[in-house]
């Protein structure tokens, strides 16, 4: 085993690698025409890489010794890596110490090990940590050694921006029970269209904030209405923004002319794959749209069950090995005919003190379509959007009343009233 070189050695070959790369401007003449200045690149990055590390290591040390706060300076510890680093002024010194000081914790030590060799830059190592910091507290026991090695992966291979994208797919596997549902049951929260802003030149700017699947649905929209669309061969001029505002317009224009009639049969617009057990478990992950641009965004449960009741959205069911287990269930939209029927028999929506009219409503399953419910007119109600989706967030059971006055949908307003309802069926089904 060869020795560990001791410091003033270190220093020294630290020293003479800074002096031969002083200058390197003038000699790289010298290097070979096919891919010497490729190589020449990668050798010098993996040095710096090794730096980034290394400042990492040495600001670990003086914050466990204490060199780096106090003293006569009384400094704090981005002010003495300011001092001593002074690349670092230029900003990157709070990135530092808060990688240094995370590092210092037994639980970012696969983190720390990626950064040492070489395998994770600092700057995605922060990332890391800080989507570890934020998953934790969320993950089911024991499954932490394997989100870090997913964060370290994705951080590793696409970068911050991946390290961030994997959330979703990280929780939906490795999450405690209904962890991601809560969290897009939160993010359904934040959906919100500003007020027009005016600056006077004639637009006005809207600011739009979606959840998954309200982005989903969106770009599945707006995908084959804004692509690019050449006139009399002559190419398209128009930026990838114009025609995403005018396919938003066209779509709006379209859902307003279809006014009072019954709407046309919705094109296949999104296909969401989901995993029987885990739709019918209602825990983790179910769903993941492909196709299109949203492709591979992780949809728990909750939210797969809402779209579901929706016209324009395909499941696929898998089962357990992956197989196709029924393409969408074709019946699972209700006929025009018997949506006309259900216009005339709820007028609007169903929900207690809701006045939305007809057609801006949609047909749900009282008992849902995830749960085997049948695509008629006793299982069906009308909804708008909003009471939609209380109704699948809140679990809410609903039931057709029949008497000499005709017939209605009465709601059971009582959180997970749709579960006990469940419970009840289950009980009285054969054994
Ligand atoms: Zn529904
Ligand atoms: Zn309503």
């Amino acid at each position: 085993m060869e020795a560990s070189p001791g410091l003033e050695q270190r220093r020294e070959h630290i020293a003479a690698a800074r002096e031969l790369l002083t200058g390197i401007a003038d000699s790289l003449w010298q290097v070979p025409g096919s891919g010497g200045l490729g190589e020449l690149l990668g050798e010098v990055d993996a040095l710096s890489a090794s730096c980034d590390a290394a400042r990492v290591a040495i600001v670990s040390e003086a914050i466990e010794r204490g060199d780096a706060s106090g003293g006569a300076a009384a400094m704090t510890v981005t002010q003495w890596v300011r001092h001593h680093a002074p690349s670092t002024r230029a900003g990157g010194a709070g990135q530092l110490v808060a990688v240094a000081v995370a590092f210092a914790k037994p639980c970012n030590q696969p983190i720390k090990e990626a950064v040492d060799a070489g395998r994770l830059p600092v700057r995605s190592a922060a990332v890391v940590v800080a989507e570890a910091d934020r998953l934790r507290p969320a993950l089911a026991d024991g499954a932490e050694p394997h989100v870090l090695e997913g964060l370290i992966d994705m951080a590793a291979e696409h970068g911050p921006r991946g390290c961030r994208l994997v959330r979703p797919a990280l929780l939906a596997r490795y999450g405690q029970d209904g962890e991601l549902q809560l969290q897009q049951d939160v993010a359904r929260r934040f959906v919100a269209l500003s007020q027009p802003v005016e600056d006077g030149t004639g637009t006005a700017e809207y600011r739009l904030v979606l959840d998954v699947a309200g982005k989903a649905v969106l770009e599945a929209a707006l995908g084959p209405l804004s692509s690019p669309r050449p006139v009399d061969g002559e190419r398209d001029l128009r930026g990838s923004d114009q025609r995403r505002g005018e396919a938003l317009l066209a779509l709006v224009g379209r859902a307003v002319a279809a006014g009072e009639g019954v709407g046309p049969h919705t094109k296949t617009q999104l296909i969401v794959t989901m995993d029987w057990d885990a739709l019918a478990s209602g825990v983790r992950g179910a769903g993941v749209v492909i196709g299109g641009p949203e492709s591979g965004t992780m949809l728990a449960p909750g939210t797969v069950r809402r779209l579901a009741c929706n016209a324009s959205v395909v499941p696929l069911v898998l089962g357990s090995a992956g197989e196709v287990l029924d393409q969408g269930r074709a019946v699972r939209f209700f006929t025009p005919a018997q949506t006309r029927r259900l216009w005339l028999r709820d007028g609007g929506c169903t929900y207690p003190g809701c006045s939305m009219p007809p057609h801006w409503t949609d047909a749900h399953h009282l008992l849902h379509w995830a749960d085997f419910g049948s695509s008629d007119l006793g299982n069906a109600a009308l909804l708008c959007e909003r009471h939609h989706t209380t109704v699948h967030s809140r679990r809410l059971a609903g039931r057709v009343v029949r008497d000499d006055a005709g017939e209605w949908v009465e709601w059971d307003l009582v959180l997970g009233s749709y579960d006990q309802l469940l419970a009840q069926r289950a009980a009285q089904e054969p054994a």
